[in-house]
């Protein structure tokens, strides 16, 4: 499949079409994390969108910009997380009628939510790879826009709004950290960057659990890896082609493992007064990893989403106090 990689004037336009639907996230810095940490730190709150995560941006621009027959048509993706919300969200918007695969046994939370917005569930397959399978079958059954997770210029563009918001604050900022699973805000992140703020650096960061992304990156070429973190939003098994070749700007890609991504969750908690999920802490998380070499710098950290289970927030409330013993 040949797809044509976004540019800056994309991220733009984005901005525009998006811009009715989605007001600007606020990013603040906090005294006693700034402290904790030697950086003034600006905390981006996607955790602040509508859905809960920065994804929506991507789901909004695409659909703004499909024609209105395929709108008509309907949408079907594959998802069992935030990336489910932002189409179905967006489809709503703009009166698509919206079909959401999912593997067998889903969380009933996150099929309530993408229910809620007036898409419809599809329960297939044992694992995402079936699941996305048969949501190609579906799709070209049906007469659907089949949407990929990531091989999609409109997702990229549209996610890459969160850094030119971010780096037309705040130009000044010496480098900004980006989660990855399957590496759309990390491409969008060094379209924005390499355009109005060169000098500014671009780490990603994946689980060390979850390291499909990272070890394509420095491989230079796809790799799978097996799928082992709690954090959903970081869970991919394999690299997608688009991001990755848009990634090759970046300058640097850390891992980072799950108590690293609780300790941040619970930072910014009980110093940022912000929710997160798991995957949301993770840019925080490779920063507090590396803090010592980013002295004195500007960092912007995005808190990416905030779409935590019952279980996963009373893991951070009941750890969260022992985890900071040690960092102080
Ligand atoms: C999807 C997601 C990520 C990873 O983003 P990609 O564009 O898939 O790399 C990070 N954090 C959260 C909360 C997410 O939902």
């Amino acid at each position: 499949m040949h797809t044509t990689s976004p540019s800056i004037t994309d991220v733009l336009d984005a901005a525009r079409l998006i811009g009715p639907h989605l007001p600007e996230t606020p990013m603040w810095s906090y005294p006693v994390l700034d402290e904790r940490l030697g950086v003034e730190t600006l905390v981006k709150h996607e955790n602040a969108q509508p859905t809960g995560a920065f994804k929506v941006r991507g789901g909004i621009n695409l659909l703004a910009r499909m024609p209105k027959e395929q709108r008509v048509a309907g949408v079907l993706t594959y998802s069992t997380g935030n990336h489910a919300q932002s189409i179905a969200y967006a489809a709503r918007i703009f009166g698509a009628p919206c079909t959401i695969v999912m593997p067998e046994n889903p969380n009933p939370a996150k099929v309530a939510a993408v229910e809620a917005l007036g898409a419809t569930v599809e329960i297939k397959g044992a694992t995402m790879v079936e699941a996305g399978e048969y949501a190609v079958t579906l799709a070209a059954g049906r007469g659907n826009r089949l949407i990929s997770p990531a091989e999609e210029p409109g997702l990229i563009a549209g996610v890459g709004t969160l850094y030119l918001e971010m780096l037309t604050r705040r130009p000044d900022l010496d480098v900004i950290f980006v989660p990855v699973g399957s590496g759309t805000g990390a491409a969008g992140a060094c379209l924005v960057a390499r355009a109005i703020a060169p000098r500014c650096r671009v780490i990603a960061v994946q689980s060390s659990l979850a390291p499909a992304a990272h070890d394509s990156w420095r491989a230079g070429e796809p790799v799978r890896r097996p799928v082992g973190t709690v954090a959903d939003g970081l869970a991919t098994g394999s690299a997608f082609a688009l991001p990755q070749a848009i990634m090759r700007e970046l300058d640097d890609f850390a891992l980072v493992s799950d108590d690293d991504l609780r300790l941040a969750q619970w930072l910014l908690l009980s110093e940022a007064h912000t929710l997160s999920e798991l995957a949301g802490a993770a840019a925080l998380a490779a920063l507090i990893s590396r803090k010592d070499e980013f002295a004195g710098c500007k960092v912007g950290v995005v808190c990416s989403g905030a779409n935590a289970g019952p279980a996963e927030l009373q893991h951070v409330l009941s750890a969260g106090p022992s985890l900071t013993a040690g960092h102080g």
